[in-house]
């Protein structure tokens, strides 16, 4: 990974409820941030947070972190003004799909630039007593400034995340079929409008926590996993045959 650990000038693209919490133990690090995004920010930041897209893409950030919903990124990306830069950058983003981002980042972020694409595998509950031992994804796209890339994954190995470098399509297939079928389970448990009751066994207790995590995700960020990672759909047909099999073997038994 690298030993670097230089203090940071961090650019985030989208400041919601994900990037208000990676900027929170950033900041405890002691990098400096600064934020663009759709809404006004700047109860939170306040001068750090740069309304003009022109001027913040000329601070001479090290880092600028696309932290937008997975279904707008394509919209941001492209209307970034590029030309603002001052000097090469770090481009890294976090979204909960790698392909895409992989993909258009390596369209329209400047040669001159690096990229890195990342997903923390855990969010403000999961990650709300420290990032210890939770896993962090990352593929190295384009690194020429290893020192900038490693001060920037070094934010997360310092934290004590589990590092684990693999390729955007490859975590695309594993994320189709753990997070997305996590996230589906839950949202069909939503609907289900199951609740707690007296006599809860530990199993269904585990089953209303999926149920209330992916209730906290936005439905962009559900849709964005369906819609831009192109191993969700097979996952949505096994786990259609995969009930109607279930229900067969008891009908056959009635
Ligand atoms: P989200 O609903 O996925 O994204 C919210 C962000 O997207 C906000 O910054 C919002 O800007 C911006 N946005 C949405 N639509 C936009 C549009 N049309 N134009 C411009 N900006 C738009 O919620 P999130 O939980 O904060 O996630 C942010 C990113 O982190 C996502 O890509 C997600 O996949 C990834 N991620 C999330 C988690 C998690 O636990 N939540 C974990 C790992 C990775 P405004 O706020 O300015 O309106």
């Amino acid at each position: 990974m690298g030993t670097s650990t230089r203090q940071l000038n961090i650019g985030f693209i989208g400041f919601g409820s994900f990037a208000q919490f990676l900027a929170k133990t950033m900041t405890k690090q002691g990098h400096l941030i600064r934020a663009t995004s759709r809404s006004d920010y700047s109860a939170h930041l306040g001068d750090n947070f740069i309304r003009d897209m022109d001027e913040f893409m000329g601070l001479e950030h090290d880092v600028i972190l696309i932290c937008t919903s997975i279904v707008s990124v394509s919209e941001v990306v492209k209307s970034i003004p590029f030309h603002c830069l001052k000097k090469p950058t770090l481009f890294a983003d976090v979204l909960s799909v790698k392909e895409h981002p992989r993909q258009l980042l390596l369209q329209e972020v400047p040669e001159d630039s690096d990229l890195v694409c990342t997903h923390p595998m855990f969010g403000p509950e999961s990650g709300k007593d420290g990032w210890k031992g939770l896993n962090f994804m990352y593929e190295r796209v384009r690194v020429r400034d290893e020192d900038i890339c490693s001060s920037f994954l070094n934010i997360f190995e310092y934290e004590g995340c589990k590092m684990i470098e693999m390729t955007c399509e490859e975590h695309d297939r594993l994320a189709a079929q753990s997070q997305f079928v996590t996230h589906t389970i839950g949202r069909i448990l939503s609907e289900m409008q199951l609740t707690n009751t007296q006599i809860n066994t530990k199993g269904f207790e585990k089953l209303i926590q999926v149920k209330e995590s992916a209730a906290k995700d936005s439905f962009d960020l559900y849709s964005g996993l369906f819609i831009h990672n192109r191993f969700a759909k097979q996952q949505m047909k096994n786990l259609e045959s995969a009930l109607e099999r279930v229900k067969g073997l008891l009908e056959a038994k009635m």
